[in-house]
């Protein structure tokens, strides 16, 4: 009997979803680069979590909460007036898929960003660490923070840059009244960058008795795979969802990227779907030039920020390089390490909206479906409403609508000018 050569056995399809590795890695990207002093807390959170991932108890408090505090699970909404503007667009009458919206902005404090720090407060109870700690750019962060503080019955200390301060006192507010304090930093540009630095020097004093909550699939490893596994809750409803409402998995799934958590929340259960296409969209800004945008996976490098390996915005000296976004919450010129490892692995498609085209599609959202997204998600609907004017009329496409866009509206108003009044 001939026996078949290795070679001729087809390897195995490779699992993108079996990442990070033992050392941190997704692929090349991530790791820990961190101070001696953290290494110790990094892996004490590592093997905390270990256990945790097998802890059925841990995970039934947090669906509990989920579900009668958080108010998961979100709807998966047929957005019909969207899907009527993408057909519109194609010149095929042919062309113009169903569109359906992924509505966390319905998810208490208006946002998914209260599925991470709910899991991250919980895991902080069972270190037995009764502070926490986080940065926060325009405080959407900081208020997601604070609220599942005081639902936890934990103290909260948020460090936010002085001219964010300035900028975002309506969330500087919500996070005092919500019983947090809110530490303003007066180091380099004052905003989010210096902020992260000050929270992990806070971290390197006080990690005996206080946790760091990162606010996205960012930073050392393990905090890039806790925070993609709290926000996964998006991408296991949507799976669930789409089965219940159109018999199948969804054709696209579309989601702005920041440091890139709603996006790898709703991404990574479909990651294995290799029929399911996937695109993450970055700010594209004013336009191409350095400085201009904050799109790291369409014009950054490899280089090491906060903590881990990844795509990063750098100047000719390899300093990490300034950005812009019209939206607060896309303003960071670094990205998670597995969103590096999905672009290089081809496994989802990276492209970028400028903050023209995410104000126009922040109209549309709001006048063809009676929601006002946040800013950061205006992107995701832009390229959405795009993509689906070119794919077949019989096909889903699921935009992540990551957040409503009440936090936005002044800077929208300042934005648009007439067209608020003029209903163009
Ligand atoms: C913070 C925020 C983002 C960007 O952060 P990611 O980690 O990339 O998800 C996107 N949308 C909304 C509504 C946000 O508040």
């Amino acid at each position: 009997m001939i026996q078949p050569s290795p070679s001729s056995v087809p390897a195995p399809t490779p699992r993108l979803s079996a990442v990070p590795d033992d050392r941190g890695r997704f692929g090349q990207f991530g790791g820990t680069y961190v101070p001696e002093t953290l290494v110790a807390a990094l892996r004490q959170l590592e093997d905390l979590y270990i256990q945790v991932r097998q802890d059925n108890q841990f995970w039934d408090r947090l669906a509990d909460l989920n579900r009668s505090f958080v108010g998961r699970p979100t709807p998966l909404y047929q957005a019909r007036g969207l899907s009527r503007r993408a057909r519109a667009m194609s010149k095929d009458k042919d062309l113009g898929a169903a569109i359906w919206l992924k509505r966390e902005d319905l998810a208490h404090t208006g946002a998914h960003k209260i599925n991470n720090t709910l899991g991250q407060g919980l895991l902080a109870k069972k270190m037995g660490k009764k502070r926490i700690i986080a940065e926060t750019g325009a405080g959407q962060h900081g208020v997601a923070s604070a609220t599942a503080a005081a639902q936890l019955g934990l103290k909260c200390d948020v460090y936010m840059g002085s001219e964010d301060v300035r900028r975002q006192n309506l969330n500087v507010i919500r996070m005092q009244m919500l019983g947090a304090r809110v530490i303003p930093v007066d180091s380099g540009s004052r905003t989010l960058k210096d902020a992260t630095n000050e929270a992990m020097r806070d971290w390197m004093g006080s990690v005996e008795h206080t946790h760091y909550i990162i606010g996205s699939v960012v930073g050392p490893h393990p905090f890039p795979m806790i925070v993609r596994d709290f926000q996964s809750v998006i991408g296991r409803e949507t799976k669930a969802q789409a089965l219940r409402h159109f018999g199948r998995m969804p054709d696209a799934i579309v989601a702005c990227v920041g440091g890139g958590s709603n996006a790898a929340g709703i991404f990574y259960p479909f990651v294995d779907e290799a029929m399911v296409a996937m695109i993450g969209v970055e700010a594209g800004g004013r336009d191409p030039q350095p400085g201009q945008h904050a799109a790291p996976l369409s014009h950054g490098k490899p280089g090491i920020l906060h903590g881990s390996l990844s795509y990063v915005l750098q100047n000719e000296h390899g300093q990490t390089a300034d950005v812009h976004s019209c939206s607060a919450g896309l303003d960071y010129p670094g990205v998670g390490p597995e969103h590096s490892y999905w672009k290089d692995s081809g496994r989802v498609r990276y492209t970028a909206v400028t903050d023209e085209e995410a104000l126009d599609a922040f109209l549309w959202c709001a006048r063809d479906e009676g929601i006002i997204p946040a800013l950061e998600t205006a992107h995701a609907v832009a390229m959405g409403v795009r993509i689906a004017s070119e794919m077949p009329k019989e096909t889903n496409l699921v935009i992540n609508l990551s957040g409503r866009g009440d936090k936005d509206v002044s800077e929208a108003a300042r934005l648009l000018g007439d067209r608020v009044e003029s209903g163009s």
